[in-house]
């Protein structure tokens, strides 16, 4: 029988990789902890209709890339694969009262993302996004302070690269006016419209200026700007925002064709873009949401937020860092009954006492153990055959200068301090 395949978009993080994702966790986790972002857990499937109403009927996630299905409930009901995180947190948000706690929520989460979109490197179908998003705080301070936070993740990650284009895209009144001079501007080119942007020009124009195709873009060039559209209040909202980063010492280029067309998506729009991915270069998107909550059946609440695409930052972590091999102490050998039954306990009680443990489980005969000793990346080699396991000792051979001496186990184990320190000392 054949063997079975990983589904085309969707890949095995396998050990070799694994240590750049946990690196990523770690400095992310210890960066939003100290600004008192708190982690939520969101389930990964939810109702259709959560991202119909959260993201927008008119996007491509929802009109053309997501994972919807019945599940066995009768009457049918459709769900989802979560293909990002906002609408979920929001819903969350609104279930559990998170606002009842009153003053702002400061919420991060980490997971698998899914669209059925055209898989090339940086671009998957279970993907990976860290997002964080605060709520309840229509303060500048607060789309600072996410922006800051992103940007203090990518640097602590040695991501030096890394360019932030920055965009306001006012409130719906603002953008109500900016739209129609949009249209009037695109109509005389409407044939050479990329396909999809012809057919957004009534329902969604905006979405125009995202488009990736070569000729909509040069179009969209000296399309009009939505910075000569904001209103007095967004446009003191934009440049408070703008302060704040030059006094974080953050700098930034405007883009004014960096939009989201939809009505809840307000002022600040923001990306994070790398010079060394090809053509999935945003690493990091995110913006303001003033709208949103309301739009899901809760009160009306700003919130702003963003979501990091963990491929594409491990494709570049590869770039400027090797993956450390595990530390490992000992790597522990042996053969015959008594002695392998011996072993068992032997790596038991050492990590019970802190040590770290390989145990070899093959019966292979010793020569074949001690090699895979060596290529373990241990730093001593723990032999157990039937003369020590009827004295009770163990052979330890420091791998590095080969230097050999027998010990008793209960020694080993009672002398945790001083081997501690010898192993330190090897490595
Ligand atoms: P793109 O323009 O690249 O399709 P997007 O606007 O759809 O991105 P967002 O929904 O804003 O992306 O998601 C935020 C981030 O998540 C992106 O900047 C990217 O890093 C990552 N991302 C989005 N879709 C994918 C995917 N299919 N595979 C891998 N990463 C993705
Ligand atoms: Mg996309």
């Amino acid at each position: 029988m054949g063997s079975i395949q990983a589904l085309r978009g969707t890949r095995d993080i396998l050990p070799e990789e694994v240590g750049y994702w946990q690196q990523v966790e770690r400095i992310a986790r210890q960066i939003l902890d100290r600004a008192a972002y708190q982690e939520i857990r969101p389930p990964i499937f939810e109702r259709t209709e959560l991202f119909e109403r959260g993201i927008g009927e008119a996007t491509d996630i929802v009109g053309k890339e997501m994972y919807t299905f019945n599940d066995r409930a009768k009457p049918p009901r459709s769900v989802t694969l979560r293909p990002e995180g906002t609408a979920g947190v929001v819903r969350a948000y609104i279930q559990n009262s998170l606002y009842a706690a009153g003053g702002v929520q400061r919420l991060w989460y980490i997971g698998p993302m899914f669209r059925y979109e055209n898989p090339q490197a940086g671009r998957q179908r279970q993907f990976h996004q860290l997002g964080v998003e605060v709520i309840g705080s229509a303060d500048a301070r607060a789309d600072a302070e996410v922006i800051a936070i992103a940007t203090n993740i990518l640097q602590n990650l040695g991501l030096l690269n890394l360019n932030l284009d920055l965009n306001s895209v006012g409130n719906p009144e603002d953008r109500h006016h900016y739209r129609q001079a949009l249209v009037d501007y695109l109509t005389p080119y409407k044939d050479e419209l990329d396909q999809d942007s012809q057919e957004r020009l009534n329902r969604n124009p905006m979405r125009i200026l995202d488009s990736k195709d070569k000729r909509t873009i040069e179009i969209a060039q000296n399309a009009p700007s939505i910075l000569d559209y904001l209103g007095e209040n967004s446009q003191r909202h934009f440049q408070q925002v703008q302060q704040l980063l030059s006094d974080l010492g953050i700098s930034y280029q405007l883009n004014p064709r960096l939009v989201r067309g939809l009505d809840y998506y307000t002022h600040t729009a923001f990306e994070i873009i790398s010079d060394d991915l090809g053509a999935q270069a945003t690493v990091c998107g995110g913006g303001r949401y003033d709208g949103l909550v309301e739009e899901l059946g809760g009160n009306k609440t700003p919130a702003v937020g963003w979501a990091i695409g963990l491929e594409r930052l491990v494709l570049l972590l590869k770039q400027i860092w090797k993956q450390p091999t595990p530390v490992l102490d000992f790597y522990l050998v042996s053969r015959g009954e008594l002695a392998e039954a011996q072993s068992i306990k032997l790596a038991y009680d050492l990590r019970q006492s802190g040590f770290s443990v390989e145990l070899d489980l093959s019966g292979s005969a010793f020569g074949k153990q001690f090699k895979r000793a060596d290529r373990s990346g241990a730093v001593a080699c723990l032999v157990l055959g039937d003369a020590e396991a009827q004295s009770q000792t163990v052979n330890l051979k420091w791998l590095k200068s080969g230097e050999q001496e027998v010990i008793t186990q209960a020694d080993l184990l009672a002398k945790a301090d001083e081997l501690r320190a010898q192993l330190d000392s090897c490595r």
